[in-house]
């Protein structure tokens, strides 16, 4: 077996370095996983601009001037190469197992994890983000229980964005949508696509969608938007609300993270609606019209990564009720990571990256 292998490693802001790891040998209960897609996120962005999202921070270990770099990466998926004692086989692993990997490691202790909440688990390490290495490096030693096979015949790609998906599932299982339910998605990015087709597959009566970018709007139409609303040239409150009657939406998700998202959401939604934010703030602060969300009486959701939804992912997948391929745009190889990221850094009609290893 191989001992070294290349990983993009963070180092700060826009300083991404392919560098030469250690494999490890995976212990008990773990599994070694030979990464093979990995689709790149709207926060593995947010990490590489910013160095962080909110207080959780790369390169900076706390209390010391040593810098301690952070492999990116949690929407993933491979192949077992070898595992550790103590796999029950329940597990279905064997090498050579095609598995999507659930990117949080909860702690399965704490009150939430037992309520069946391990999205709010306050111990909980995830792939990609301080102090844990995520995906972008060939190999990986994760927990074996974390691993879910993909079914014959389903690709490594689409393996990997089964946890986009996931996230998906969440925000819509959030939104408790009706059947025939107006919606509106702000922001067409990957979330916002997949929560589109959802909206669809749940029922709505019709999907508006919002984003700024032309190749966006094209692929929320593909994914199932009846309306796609280009933000730059009209405002979307007074569009929505005036193709609803002056109603305004039974279900805003909010998908963007952009400044005036969530209160545009607010603003959308009809009275005793309901909004759910996805989206992740860059300024580390949420702001709507208070006196608007009052009189209203708005319900407002935060979404938290996801809960138990791989089965429902794979099963939406298998059934062929969604196609998760037309959602990547570019691919790069794993040596050629750091050029992904400028890429994604420049926008240029991007939907998502993937990167093959
Ligand atoms: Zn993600
Ligand atoms: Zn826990």
């Amino acid at each position: 077996m191989v001992d070294v292998m290349n990983a993009a490693r963070l180092y700060g802001a826009r300083d991404m370095r392919l560098e030469q790891l250690p494999v490890t040998t995976p212990g008990p209960g773990m599994a070694l996983v030979k990464v093979r897609a990995i689709s790149v996120c709207g926060s593995d962005l947010h990490y590489y601009r910013e160095a962080g999202i909110g207080d959780s921070r790369v390169g900076a270990a706390a209390g010391s001037s040593k810098i301690e770099p952070l492999v990116l990466g949690h929407e993933l998926a491979g192949e077992v190469v070898a595992l550790g004692s103590d796999v029950p086989g329940a597990h279905g692993l064997h090498p050579g197992t095609a598995v999507a990997v659930d990117p949080a490691i909860a702690c399965n202790a704490c009150e939430h994890c037992l309520a069946g909440h391990p999205n709010i688990c306050p111990n909980v390490r995830f792939a990609g983000t301080p102090p844990t290495d995520g995906g972008l490096q060939e190999y990986l030693t994760w927990p074996a229980h974390l691993l879910y096979p993909l079914p014959a015949g389903m690709s490594h790609e689409t393996g990997a964005l089964l946890e986009p998906l996931g996230v998906g599932i969440h925000a819509l299982d959030l939104a408790k949508l009706r059947l025939a339910d107006t919606v509106a998605v702000l922001g067409a990015g990957t979330i916002g696509l997949l929560a589109i087709r959802l909206a669809r597959l749940s029922g709505a009566a019709r999907v508006f969608a919002t984003d700024l970018l032309p190749a966006r709007l094209a692929a929320a139409r593909a994914f199932g938007a009846h309306d796609a609303l280009d933000v730059s040239r009209e405002d979307p409150v007074r569009a929505i609300r005036a193709l609803t009657g002056r109603r305004g939406v039974d279900v805003v998700i909010e998908c963007a993270g952009a400044e005036q998202t969530p209160g545009q959401a607010v603003e959308l939604v009809r009275p005793g609606g309901t909004v759910v934010l996805v989206g992740i703030p860059s300024d580390d602060r949420t702001a709507f019209p208070a006196s608007q969300a009052r009189r209203k009486g708005v319900t407002i959701k935060l979404a938290r990564r996801m809960k138990h939804v791989y089965h429902r992912a794979i099963a939406l997948v298998e059934a062929g009720m969604i196609d998760l391929s037309p959602l990547v745009t570019h691919r790069f190889p794993l040596t050629k990571t750091p050029d992904a990221f400028a890429a994604l850094d420049r926008g240029d009609g991007i939907v998502k990256v993937v990167v093959e290893a």
